[in-house]
């Protein structure tokens, strides 16, 4: 048997009896996470491991390149979860997670790669932006490397700003109930880089200083009052 998969037998002796109290009482409460995260599927970003999780605590979905399609484009499984966890589980942090050495990134950078994989292309539409702000706005003479890098990031940008056009996520950040982050995991140096909303860049994150966010949780109407007044 696949050394992996024979690896189940091992949660059904030894994780799950020792864990069994926390199982019994997610299973008769119901879960509440404490935050979604949208990451990319690469086996190397571990959500679960990067936040030392344990079951119950983190609402996942995770696909190739950490995209979120727009609301209104795409009637699919990343729009229903998203959905589900803001308005069912009531999260109130919502985190996009790109990475370094990302092969969906790599593919904006490289188009020819993509030449065998026709959805993964289609499904790179979402990402459009990201590699066009990176041709457009960054000096050509970037290195590969650099150029991977600055479109994951930038990457994590639009990815954020499509969650905003999410009806549910929409209503709940002017509700002041929702905050973004944008974090970035760098697997070589096993560092953890934030989007800080105020100057567009991405930071360190540092045990002791605070911590970076996309978008803070604030109350905000586009109207003045009274129609402010009236709601509060
Ligand atoms: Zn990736």
């Amino acid at each position: 048997m696949n050394e992996l998969i024979g690896r189940v037998f091992s949660f059904e002796s030894h994780v799950f009896p020792n864990q069994s109290a926390l199982y019994n009482r997610l299973a008769s409460d119901g879960q509440s996470p404490k935050a979604l995260m949208i990451s990319c599927a690469d086996s190397r970003v571990v959500p679960e491991h990067i936040m030392q999780a344990d079951p119950g605590d983190l609402f996942v979905c995770r696909n190739a390149g950490n995209i979120v399609p727009p609301f209104a484009t795409q009637n699919g499984g990343v729009s229903s979860t998203v959905e589900f966890a803001v308005v069912a589980l009531g999260v109130r942090d919502i985190i996009v997670c790109g990475h370094s050495d990302c092969g969906a990134m790599k593919a904006l950078v490289h188009d020819e790669l993509l030449s065998p994989m026709p959805n993964v292309a289609a499904w790179l539409r979402h990402s459009h932006a990201a590699q066009q702000v990176t041709r457009d706005s960054y000096p050509a003479d970037l290195s590969d490397a650099e150029k991977i890098r600055a479109v994951t990031l930038e990457n994590i940008v639009v990815q954020l700003s499509h969650l905003r056009t999410h009806p549910s996520v929409a209503s709940g950040i002017a509700r002041g109930e929702i905050a973004l982050h944008g974090w970035f995991v760098d697997i070589h140096a096993g560092q953890i880089l934030g989007l800080d909303g105020e100057t567009g860049r991405f930071v360190a994150l540092r045990e002791g200083v605070s911590l970076p966010v996309a978008l803070p949780h604030a109350r905000r109407l586009a109207a003045e009052a009274p129609y402010v007044q009236a709601a509060e």
